[in-house]
C-alpha cells in the first residue's frame, strides 16, 4: 500500500525535529498535541499498520494496556514472512530457531521474559505468563519451553524453508576451507549477511497507564545460546508508569552493556524529550565504543512513548532514504515517522 501525505504529516508534540515519511518524500512535520490512548511500534508504515492496528481494537475499546501490547506483538511473531521475529525467524549457527522476549507493565512494575526458547510461536505471551504466573522473571531455554508447554502452547517447528536455505547458503559460504561447496550463487564471504531484527510494541492507555513487549528471533546465525538484549529488562524495554517506556533494536550487546532502554526512560525521567532522550541513548553507546576505540559500524535504534503519548525514535545509523522509523497508531489513525540518527551509513556525523 503506498504512503499519502494526508495520512502521515501529523507530529505528536516534541517531535518537530523529526519528519514524517510520505509519498512524495520526507516532509517536515507539523507540530500536534499527544493524544492517548496511543499505541507505538518499532516499524514502519507496512508493519505498523498491522501491528498497531490489533493493539489499537484493544485499546480503542477501553481494554487492558498489557493486551494491547501482547496481541499486537503476536502479529508480527505468527507471521512467517518476518524472518526477525517469532515463526519465521532465522535461526542460530546451528539451524535452531530460539527466540527471545520480554513484557513489562506500568501499573505494577511487574515485568517477564524468556530467552532461548524453542519451538513457540509466541515467546511474548510466553513472558507475560511468566510475568502473571511465576514469582520470577526469566526463564530460558527447555525451561522455558516446559514452561510454555504446561501452559498449553503446541511445541512446533519455527524454521520456515525460506530461513532454512538463507541458513543453509550462510554456513556453505562461511569458509572456504571447509567441507561444505558454496552455493553457486554465493562467494566465501565471513560476516557479512548477518541480520538484526526485532520488534519493540509500547502503548499507553487512556488513563496515562503503560505496558512494552520486545520480541525477536535475535542476531541471525547466533552462537546457540545466545541471549541479545531484547529479554533483558532495561536493555531491550523498559516501562516506568510515572514517565513513560522504551524500547531498543540492533546490535543488543551494546544495548546491555549502555542499559540503553531504562537509560532513555531515565533520561525522559530527568526532562527529556522521547526523541532527545533516544538520541542521547545513541551517544551513549558511541561514546562507550570510541573509548574502547572501537569502530561504529553497527546500528542501535531507540523508541521511547512519555506517559502524555508523546513518540520519539532514533538510531546511530540511518540515511535521508531509510531513516529510523516508528508507527504511531492513535485516534487520528496512524502516522509513520522517520526519527533522528547520529551518523548516515557513509559514517559522516550529523552531530
Ligand atoms: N537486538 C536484537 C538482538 O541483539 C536484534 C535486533 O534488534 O535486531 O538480539
Amino acid at each position: 500500500m503506498s504512503l499519502s501525505r494526508r495520512n502521515f504529516v501529523k507530529l505528536a508534540a516534541g517531535m518537530s525535529a523529526i519528519s514524517v515519511l510520505a509519498k512524495s518524500g520526507v516532509t517536515k512535520a507539523k507540530r500536534g498535541e499527544p493524544s492517548l490512548p496511543v499505541i507505538v511500534c518499532s516499524r514502519g508504515e507496512k508493519w505498523g499498520r498491522k501491528v498497531n492496528r490489533a493493539g489499537w481494537k484493544i485499546l480503542q475499546k477501553g481494554g487492558n494496556v498489557m493486551d494491547a501490547v501482547e496481541k499486537a506483538a503476536n502479529i508480527v511473531e505468527l507471521d512467517p514472512r518476518d524472518d526477525s521475529v517469532g515463526y519465521g525467524g532465522l535461526p542460530n549457527e546451528e539451524g535452531v530457531v530460539q527466540l527471545d522476549s520480554s513484557c513489562m507493565y506500568g501499573p505494577t512494575h511487574n515485568c517477564g521474559a524468556v530467552a532461548c526458547l524453542e519451538g513457540i510461536k509466541t515467546p511474548s505471551s510466553v513472558a507475560r505468563l511468566v510475568m502473571e504466573r511465576t514469582d520470577h522473571m526469566l526463564i530460558v531455554g527447555l525451561g522455558a519451553q516446559r514452561f510454555a508447554r504446561a501452559h498449553g502452547f503446541l511445541v512446533q517447528e519455527l524454521l520456515t524453508e525460506k530461513a532454512r536455505i538463507e541458513w543453509l547458503k550462510w554456513k556453505e559460504n562461511l569458509s572456504k576451507d571447509d567441507d561444505w561447496f558454496s552455493p553457486k550463487d554465493g562467494v566465501y564471504r565471513d560476516r557479512q549477511g548477518r541480520k538484526y531484527g526485532t520488534i519493540n510494541v509500547l502503548a499507553v492507555d487512556r488513563g496515562g497507564n503503560l505496558a512494552g513487549v520486545t520480541t525477536t528471533s535475535g542476531l541471525s546465525f547466533k552462537i546457540p545460546g545466545r541471549v541479545g538484549d531484547s529479554p533483558i529488562i532495561g536493555a531491550g524495554l523498559y516501562v516506568d508508569n510515572e514517565v513513560g517506556a522504551a524500547g531498543a533494536t540492533g546490535r543488543g550487546e551494546e544495548v546491555i552493556r549502555s542499559c540503553g532502554s531504562f537509560y532513555v526512560v531515565a533520561l525522559m525521567r530527568a526532562g527529556k524529550n522521547p526523541t532527545q532522550a533516544c538520541l542521547d541513548a545513541c551517544r551513549r553507546i558511541v561514546e562507550i565504543n570510541k573509548r574502547a576505540g572501537t569502530r561504529i559500524t553497527f546500528s542501535d535504534k531507540f523508541i521511547a512513548v512519555n506517559k502524555k503519548g508523546e513518540v520519539g525514535c532514533a538510531a546511530i545509523l540511518g540515511t535521508k532514504k531509510d531513516p529510523p522509523m516508528v508507527s504511531v497508531m492513535t485516534s487520528k489513525g496512524l502516522k509513520a515517522i522517520a526519527g533522528e540518527y547520529l551518523y548516515d551509513r557513509e559514517g559522516k556525523n550529523r552531530d
